[in-house]
């Protein structure tokens, strides 16, 4: 195969939403597949709801995700002389024209088109009027008016459209800039894309995509329309559903890999595979196997895939990933190997890195102000649990050094010296060091917490 470019056209209205950052991530995928190149065009046209902050927001998310584009970044609002070069070009050969009739009357053209149970369409009357450019007239487009468009879609498969639907398109507007679908196709050409995969919402637009390349004598890419992603119950996908710009993803702690992995799964396959990493994205996405049936977005499976991710990660990683979430939660910079520690602890009871941050709030507020969970402190601060907390603050004092073996031991020592059971002193025990039954191994609380926290704890839940 000759070399295969693709691009992604973002228009920055809004941030990175899943549905486009998942046709990126398609995208992205075919050209690193191919050996080839992945582009970047900002489609900004939209004066009124295009905003830098948008661009940027957009470029974060698609670094954040660790798709890298090549070449120059394209901005369409800086391309107007190009497009309209190619439309007088079209003008030139005869094959648009100029057209004076008003919104108000193309209006009552379709008007009339509809009332004879026709299609709406704009009737041609200045096709061959042989019309100059000239205030509030716009530049159309001779579509043919026999025959079908068709196109090999890789998605959808084999898509044909009768000409007829097609109306004379506008290709530059009254005020004189070129139209939308005069715009990409000009870009696409310029910037040489093989392989246009994008949105179904476009599906409509690519057979008038395609007689302006026809018009214009260019060769055709391959076109290919992924499917929306729905919601839960099937419905468009809306935030009810969970479904949130990329940045929110983001700042709620899910890891790129696990976001990325879960959308390429969602509406493509390779057998039953569920995880993959990028390197096995990149051998065996291929633009085959794309999935033409819309697909469903289920939260709790991304969950999963981020949990997945951060069991996998280095503990030194996950914790730098952590970090700037403690901080965030209020609970200030712990260092590297604390964190580390610390993640190695809890990771396995967190779906995210927020959650992982805030599961370690127990153990980094000081005794005096760790929080009892109401239900847990009344049933195991006891008469006798405070009485085996008092004790225990005695036997742990005598450990040296204060690690996980010595704390074991003294702690098992504990139990079987006194006859007891250990379900009798873990729960006070655990109470008091993480304020409610959860947590960690208990020697391993300990240890992390040191001596002198750890017995004040001990001591503050006796009292
Ligand atoms: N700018 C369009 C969008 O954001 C994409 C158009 C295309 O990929 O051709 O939906």
């Amino acid at each position: 195969m000759s070399e295969v470019v693709t691009r992604f056209a973002p228009s920055p209205t809004g941030h990175l939403h899943i549905g486009g950052a998942r046709t990126a991530i398609f995208c992205w995928l075919l050209a690193r597949h191919f050996g080839g190149r992945f582009h970047l065009r900002i489609e900004d046209t939209d004066l009124l709801r295009s905003k830098q902050e948008y661009t940027d927001s957009i470029l974060a998310s698609m670094r954040w995700l660790g798709l890298d584009w090549d070449g120059e970044l394209i901005y369409q609002t800086q391309r107007a002389a190009l497009y309209n070069q190619y439309v007088d070009r079209l003008l030139e050969d005869g094959k648009a024209y100029w057209c004076s009739c008003t919104p108000e009357e193309v209006e009552a053209m379709r008007e009339e088109a509809r009332a004879k149970g026709l299609k709406p369409r704009y009737n041609g009357c200045c096709r061959e009027r042989g019309l100059g450019p000239g205030e509030g007239r716009c530049v159309r487009l001779k579509t043919p008016q026999v025959g079908r468009v068709v196109f090999d879609d890789l998605v959808k498969g084999v898509i044909a459209v009768d000409v007829a639907e097609l109306d004379d398109i506008v290709i530059r507007r009254a005020d004189g800039m070129p139209t939308y679908n005069m715009a990409v196709v000009v870009d696409d050409h310029e910037m040489g894309i093989t392989h246009v995969l994008r949105g179904d919402d476009h599906v409509s637009n690519t057979p008038r995509q395609i007689v302006i390349y026809e018009a214009l004598g260019l060769s055709v890419p391959r076109f290919g329309h992924v499917p929306m992603i729905l919601g839960p119950d099937r419905q468009k996908l809306s935030k009810r559903h969970g479904a949130r710009a990329v940045i929110e993803y983001q700042n709620d702690g899910l890891l790129p890999q696990a976001l990325l992995n879960y959308l390429v799964r969602l509406g493509w396959s390779h057998g039953n595979q569920e995880l993959f990493s990028m390197e096995e994205l990149v051998r065996f996405f291929d633009g085959t196997s794309l999935n033409p049936a819309a697909a469903a977005f289920d939260p709790a499976k991304l969950e999963w895939c981020n949990a997945h991710y951060m069991r996998e990660l280095p503990l030194s990683e996950l914790a730098a990933l952590t970090a700037p979430f403690v901080v965030q939660a209020g609970l200030g910079e712990v260092e590297p190997d604390r964190l580390a520690e610390l993640c190695r602890m809890f990771r396995e009871r967190a779906n995210n890195l927020k959650a992982l941050a805030e599961s370690f709030r127990p153990l980094l507020v000081p005794a005096e102000i760790l929080e009892y969970a109401e239900k847990d402190a009344a049933k195991h601060f006891t008469e006798a649990g405070k009485n085996h907390l008092h004790a225990l603050a005695q036997t742990f004092t005598a450990c040296e050094p204060f690690d996980h073996a010595n704390l074991e031991a003294a702690l098992n020592g504990y139990v079987a010296d006194n006859g007891l059971k250990f379900k009798e002193v873990a729960p006070p025990l655990r109470t008091a060091l993480m304020g409610f039954m959860g947590g960690a191994h208990l020697p391993e609380i300990m240890a992390f917490l040191g001596r002198e926290e750890c017995l004040a704890r001990l001591r503050r839940a006796a009292a």
